[in-house]
């Protein structure tokens, strides 16, 4: 995602609205396969203050991963304000540490800024509906669309569970 700050440069100090989209398909997160479900958008301004590229603005995208619980590509809509600063970059070596984002030229490049801010939005469990019953543990059944026998089964193997659960019952009427 890149931002031409020619204009920026020919007037240095003051706003300078801009309006950026770009598709960018998979990626990855929280160890999973991810994928930008719809163009990536940011809107917002930036100013040039001495050699620094002052942005501010909100980015917003739609973010399919999976279901904690069932495992289903789940849509989610993210929203992020964006409030970053990108040195010009002189040539000179960086320590290490120095993770402040860069440009060269009349491009700034947006991408790692917008991508993060992003990801820190994103809900540490994406769930496809609050009531996500979820895969049975022991058969791998999506228990959204039915019921398996493991329920059963398993009450049939110890008989005191299925007394507990009768128990458990009792107790919540
Ligand atoms: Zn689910
Ligand atoms: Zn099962």
């Amino acid at each position: 995602m890149k931002l031409d700050i020619t204009k920026g440069i020919q007037r240095k100090g003051s706003q300078v609205a801009c309006d950026l989209a770009e598709s960018w398909g998979e990626d990855r997160w929280n160890g999973d396969v991810i994928r930008f479900a719809s163009p990536v958008t940011f809107s917002g301004s930036y100013l040039l203050a001495d050699e620094t590229v002052v942005l501010r603005g909100v980015a917003r995208a739609q973010i399919e991963s999976r279901c904690a619980r069932c495992l289903r590509p789940t849509l989610t809509t993210v929203c992020a304000e964006v409030d970053e600063a990108f040195e010009r970059d002189t040539g000179e070596a960086r320590s290490p540490e120095d993770d402040a984002y860069v440009y060269s030229g009349h491009t700034v490049d947006l991408t790692d800024a917008v991508r993060t801010a992003l990801l820190l939005e994103m809900p540490s469990r994406v769930l496809c509906r609050e009531d996500c019953r979820g895969l049975c543990p022991r058969c791998g059944q999506d228990l959204n669309v039915a019921d398996c026998s493991c329920r059963r089964e398993r009450d049939r193997e110890n008989p005191f569970s299925a007394l507990a659960s009768l128990l458990n019952e009792d107790e919540e009427v």
